[in-house]
């Protein structure tokens, strides 16, 4: 006889940690290929000389200076343990038995995971042929059990950004008790000009609460720290439910001395963005069907062929990310790791089994 575990977590997947692999060239994360520039590191290492103190609760210094960067009042701003972090407090503050979750399906893996382990239904909506978000049939599958709608833009795992126009049309159209959740995690990658900034967006609607994250830009995976601005009432809400001290004083620290060198950061997002549109055109020269991105990573609608690939490219030392019969998410990283993903995926090429187009089958998360 053991401890009663809660029987419903038995459907919550186990977590699918990478294993190790010496060597490898790691692509399957979304991480930045770059170590933190060495005065960040110096900033964690000053601030571990305080590590017997408690950090600051709410991560008001940090929350300051995010509200003069952002132009942004700091009663608008919560900052907590990652942006992922974020997304449970937000199920946790809107939701409760009985209450719905809605998001496009293939999107971020952790939405589904974080509306089971609070006991609230998910419900998702297909991607569209084009590996899309399709906000009108997002909008149909609202529901007056709807607390939350997650837009993950650009979307995670497939790249595509909803713009302007079209979100505004959602926004109009949804009740105003239902929150937007604009999962921008991937913002600083945008090269569209019509895809359009959430923060700007959530100054004038209150039911609009963005996340960004310091782990992918700035190179913050490993820290743990990201921010959300919203309605000051959302932000209260988030910091009631929030782990008490769940942001570390070395991950407040981080933060700040990265924003001290945004410049090193817009450098860095570029260079990203010029691999990304060197691996679609060599891809797509290559007879790869690459659906266009505004992330640091592309996508390969493989369908069926999503394992293989993913195994093939493993053997030859790059490990990618497969989303077995829907696709490869690849994060671009520095030129020369590209350039061996090129070659593992000729390789695969170089065997029978060809990439083809795979409409995206609705599965469900
Ligand atoms: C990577 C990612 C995040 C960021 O997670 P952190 O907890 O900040 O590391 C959030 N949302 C999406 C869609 C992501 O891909």
């Amino acid at each position: 006889m053991g401890v009663a575990i809660r029987a419903d977590l038995a459907s919550v997947p186990d977590y699918n940690i990478p294993g190790m692999a010496p060597g490898a060239i790691l692509l399957n994360s979304n991480e930045g290929p770059l170590p933190p520039p060495p005065a960040v590191v110096e900033a964690i290492t000053r601030a571990a000389f305080e590590g017997h103190r408690y950090p600051q609760w709410f991560s008001d210094t940090l929350v300051g200076r995010l509200a003069d960067d952002l132009a942004v009042p700091a009663e608008r701003i919560a900052v907590g343990c990652g942006s992922v972090g974020l997304c449970r407090d937000l199920i946790q503050a809107f939701c409760g038995p009985g209450d719905e979750v809605l998001f496009a399906w293939r999107s971020f893996d952790a939405y589904p995971v974080f509306a089971r382990v609070a006991g609230v239904r998910a419900r998702t909506v297909p991607l569209d042929a084009g590996h899309r978000h399709d906000l009108e049939a997002m909008l149909a599958a609202v529901t007056p059990a709807t607390r939350v709608v997650f837009v993950c833009n650009p979307n995670n795992p497939t790249g595509t950004a909803v713009r302007g126009r079209e979100l505004h049309a959602f926004l109009d159209r949804l009740p105003a008790r239902v929150l937007v959740v604009l999962d921008e995690a991937y913002r600083e990658f945008v090269d569209d000009p019509d895809v359009p900034d959430g923060i700007a967006l959530a100054r004038h609607r209150p039911n609009v609460a963005v996340l960004r994250t310091f782990s992918k830009a700035y190179g913050l995976a490993g820290v743990r720290i990201g921010y959300c601005v919203a309605a000051p009432a959302v932000v209260s809400a988030v910091h009631k439910v929030a782990v008490p001290f769940a942001v570390s004083r070395l991950a407040q620290a981080a933060a700040l001395a990265a924003l001290d060198r945004p410049e090193e950061v817009r450098a860095r997002s570029a260079a990203i963005v010029r691999e990304r549109r060197r691996l679609e055109s060599l891809l797509s020269r290559d007879g790869h069907e690459v659906t266009p991105s505004q992330a640091n990573f592309v996508w390969l609608p493989l369908g069926e062929e999503a394992a293989g690939f993913a195994d093939s490219c493993a053997r030859h030392g790059v490990l990618v990310r497969a989303f077995p019969g829907d696709g490869v998410r690849v994060t671009v990283g520095l030129p020369e790791e590209n350039d061996a993903f090129l070659r593992a995926a000729d390789r695969y090429r170089a065997t029978p089994v060809r990439p083809r187009a795979v409409r995206m089958p609705p599965t469900s998360p």
